[in-house]
């Protein structure tokens, strides 16, 4: 029972009170503990500290964190005490994210036939050591790729539309749907999300 609630979300704000990250409840306890952080009541802004927060009430039908002694509120959201800044703004290297760098168009020749149609292509082919990352990787289609074989773009006179670089577009806060809380729309505007709010 403990177990799900710690996994469960909390927001994380910096010393600005601007949302940067999730991360667990359980991760977020351990940083009012250690005086990190402290925890947000959305309802009314308050802040607390490890101290006052576990000695919040419980409602009957809210859920809690059970320690030996105690019963701790769940923190929804957290704000840093000490960090004041935005974290690097990178995006993960992945094949939905890839296929949204490159447009669903192959990266060769430019057509764009359809995501079933494109595969990933490894501009240096991985058995010559090319690895699978935003600067090697590209979308292809069926033909450019059957061309290109397990050859560099220039061996198989080919060139690519666009060189490969990591994606600039605004990062959004990755929460996965259903595992946001509706506690904190208040503290993060719409254009962070990419999905709606779940009520
Ligand atoms: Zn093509």
């Amino acid at each position: 029972m403990n177990s799900g609630v710690l996994s469960q979300p909390t927001l994380v704000l910096n010393r600005s009170w601007m949302a940067i990250a999730t991360t667990t409840v359980r991760h977020a306890l351990g940083m009012v503990f250690s005086g990190s952080a402290k925890v947000i009541r959305p309802d009314t802004y308050e802040t607390h500290n490890f101290e006052t927060w576990s000695d919040m009430i419980v409602e009957p039908e809210e859920p809690f964190i059970r320690t030996v002694t105690l019963r701790i509120k769940v923190p929804e959201v957290i704000v840093l005490t000490g960090y004041n800044g935005v974290p690097a703004q990178t995006v993960t290297f992945t094949r939905r994210n890839l296929y949204k760098r490159d447009h669903n168009t192959c990266q060769y020749c430019g057509c764009r036939p359809g995501n079933g149609e494109l595969s990933i292509d490894h501009v240096v082919p991985r058995s010559r050591g090319g690895k699978s990352t935003w600067t090697n990787c590209v979308l292809a289609c069926v033909g450019c790729n059957h061309r290109k074989a397990n050859r560099l773009p220039q061996e198989a006179g080919m060139r690519l539309l666009t060189k490969p670089e990591a994606p600039h577009w605004t990062p959004v806060l990755e929460a996965p749907v259903g595992r946001i809380r509706q506690s904190w729309e208040r503290f993060v505007s719409d254009r962070y999300w990419n999905t709606t709010l779940e009520p």
